[in-house]
């Protein structure tokens, strides 16, 4: 079972959220069918939104949203603070040439902007944050978005291999965030481990990698574990009612255009590729629905 593993540093001057994200990883690209690149890019943002969310409180979500101008299209994940997660990218199959042989992540996902919206319960409006994209890459991207939102510094580390076939090997990362107050030496220790270009994928195969990623990036090796009891897994929360109420929401005309028809209508889940079919008679009952 893949979890989040949260932690603090003894001083408390830093926390951290890291995981091990193989399985989800798999999980999500193998029901998107996608390229390397969009393996990579979308196995990066599933990872991200995981740890983002695992820091929020009971019920949160966080949902980013790149929209590149390369021919991945765009990338859209969600996640919630108990660990269930989802995803997809628009154009899945599309794929670049290697750059100095390693996947160009950047170039298939493009020029374009970076958004991230929390959501918490019984709260109209989410809150959003959009800034560039930086490289495309996606830890870059998120960097700078957390430069721009947060008052405390951030940094999140995300890795994903794949082995000669394509194939998810390992996946996971780490988010570090220091707490208010922290000191300009534990600062200054993060952004040299950072620049110094720690590789993450040799964490994974280590024993407690969760805690080696945290350490990699913390200004000391004392990490307090804290209990986040909630299993990260790929889920869908799509249901036929989702797929009527959307239906509903396309209003009269269209609804009765459809009725008129008198086929079915085939409605495609585009996180979990989940067909839906709505017959004619339920089609029938929904306007009347609508029209009372
Ligand atoms: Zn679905």
């Amino acid at each position: 079972m893949e979890k989040v593993v949260k932690f603090y540093s003894r001083d408390l001057a830093l926390r951290s959220a890291a995981a091990v994200t193989t399985e989800l990883v798999r999980n999500v690209t193998a029901t998107q069918d996608t390229s390397p690149p969009a393996t990579i890019a979308l196995g990066r943002l599933i990872t991200a939104a995981v740890l983002m969310a695992a820091q929020q409180k009971d019920g949160q979500r966080i949902g980013i949203r790149v929209m590149g101008d390369g021919p991945l299209g765009e990338l859209f994940v969600d996640a919630s603070f108990e660990g269930k997660a989802r995803g997809y990218v628009q154009n899945p199959q599309a794929d670049v040439p290697l750059k100095n042989g390693q996947v160009d992540v950047g170039a298939a996902v493009g020029k374009g902007v970076i958004a991230v919206t929390r959501t918490l319960p019984f709260q109209k409006a989410p809150q959003q944050g959009i800034v560039p994209l930086v490289t495309g890459e996606i830890s870059a991207d998120l960097a700078a978005y957390f430069r721009q939102s947060q008052q405390t510094p951030s940094m999140i580390a995300l890795t994903v291999s794949l082995d000669k076939d394509g194939l998810v090997t390992a996946a996971g990362g780490v988010l570090t965030e220091l707490m208010p107050g922290a000191s300009e030496e534990v600062l200054q220790t993060l952004e040299n481990k950072a620049a110094a270009g720690i590789k993450l994928s040799h964490l994974l195969t280590q024993k407690a990698p969760e805690l080696r990623m945290a350490q990699a990036f913390s200004h000391q090796d004392d990490l307090v574990a804290m209990d986040h009891p909630h299993p990260v897994m790929f889920f869908c929360p799509c249901s036929m009612e989702r797929v009527e109420r959307t239906l509903t929401l396309l209003g009269r005309a269209t609804l009765a255009e459809m009725v008129l028809k008198a086929e079915p209508v085939l409605v495609n889940c585009e996180f979990c590729q989940k067909e839906y079919s709505v017959l004619p008679p339920r089609l029938r009952e929904l306007l009347t629905e609508l029209e009372k």
